[in-house]
């Protein structure tokens, strides 16, 4: 950590800064410029973060060097991460040259919908169904998904068809029900800063699918990851799935940049989910790709055979045919870039 010091600062408040830090038994290192004053702190950066330092008369700016997300870090772990999701041979595989194809409807509606849809998706390449059981929606009236009832379905359907399944937990007191029947637990961007729910996942032994939530940066992605891994439980897929923008034009913005900047900084899969981001079918296959082509460990689309009898997020659907003809797309470009799909 590098504590920079104002132009006007003094020496008594530079000698109270290095005292601050001594006092927390770490070293100062002091440089003296022309015009300012710079202290490298050696030591435990953990001890520091919490310290108020930029509150102390003087201080213009503290600079952290190691990133506070300490166990998501490149550093702590220079491999890429592949995390397996389901068992056997049909286990799907994310990162270090796996990209694993999660598809399937936005809700589990019935038995008999999603074994269409997890027919189609898994003869297309799809490794992963999806389907929210319990579903978090902006309107209270909305349909809420069908809970226990849709974690039976979807874990039954994805047996028949050899899927793992992932679904979403949005209540820290359904954490250990949904550990029960999925594969992959689902945070979505509304609860990416739910600390108690990450916590809660963080104690399974289930990966969890956590999502960028819609305001917040690559950063606090990474902290919230952090969480789930400070558990003790290592198998964290990120997921870039849009931030709020100032188009309407598209549901979301899609930040490609996000997969590149999480591959620099962090060993976790990322991957990316161009449904919610663009809301756009007719633009669903163009950004799918290019989360791919920028380095995605795996893409999420939402698939439904009949969109307009969906229960939610019908508008963003993709029909099987269209998925089928995306996945082998994507297959192209992961083998374009050594990887498979
Ligand atoms: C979903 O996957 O259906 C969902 C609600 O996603 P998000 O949390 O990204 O909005
Ligand atoms: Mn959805």
């Amino acid at each position: 950590m590098l504590i920079i010091l104002r132009e006007s600062a003094t020496d008594a408040q530079i000698a109270h800064v290095v005292e601050r830090v001594e006092s927390l038994e770490l070293k100062a290192h002091l440089s003296k410029g022309t015009y300012r004053t710079v202290i490298g702190v050696i030591g435990d950066e953990e001890k520091i973060r919490t310290a108020p330092l930029a509150a102390i008369p003087g201080v213009a700016e503290v600079v952290e060097v190691q990133p506070a997300f300490k166990l998501a870090s490149r550093a702590a772990h220079p491999e890429a991460s592949i995390v397996s999701v389901g068992k056997g041979e049909n286990a799907a595989k994310f990162g270090g040259g796996h990209v694993g194809m999660i598809a399937g409807p936005c809700a589990v509606e019935s038995a008999e919908r999603l074994d269409e849809i997890a027919g189609a998706i898994k003869q297309a390449g799809a490794t992963v169904l999806r389907g929210g059981a319990y579903k978090p929606r902006t309107s209270p009236y909305s349909f809420q998904g069908l809970g226990e009832e849709g974690l039976r379905i979807l874990r039954e359907v994805g047996d028949k068809h050899g899927l793992p399944v992932v679904t979403e937990a949005i209540d820290p007191r359904h954490v250990e029900l949904v550990a029960e029947w999925a594969d992959m637990i689902q945070l979505g961007a509304r609860n990416m800063q739910n600390f108690v729910l990450l916590t809660e996942v963080g104690k399974t032994d289930k990966p969890v699918l956590l999502k960028r939530g819609m305001a917040a940066t690559v950063k606090d992605m990474m902290m919230s990851a952090e969480y789930v891994l400070s558990q003790g439980n290592p198998n964290v897929v990120l997921c870039e799935r849009g931030v709020k923008g100032f188009d309407n034009a598209t549901r979301n913005m899609f930040d490609v940049a996000a997969v590149p900047q999480v591959h620099e900084c962090s060993h976790l899969p990322i991957i990316v989910d161009p449904s919610h981001a663009t809301g756009r079918p007719e633009l669903i296959p163009a950004c799918a790709l290019a989360g791919v082509a920028a380095g995605a460990d795996g893409v999420h689309i939402e698939v439904h055979n009949k969109p307009e009898d969906a229960m939610s997020d019908g508008a963003q659907a993709l029909l099987p045919d269209q998925y089928a003809e995306l996945a082998s797309q994507i297959k192209k470009v992961a083998a374009a870039l050594g990887k498979t799909a």
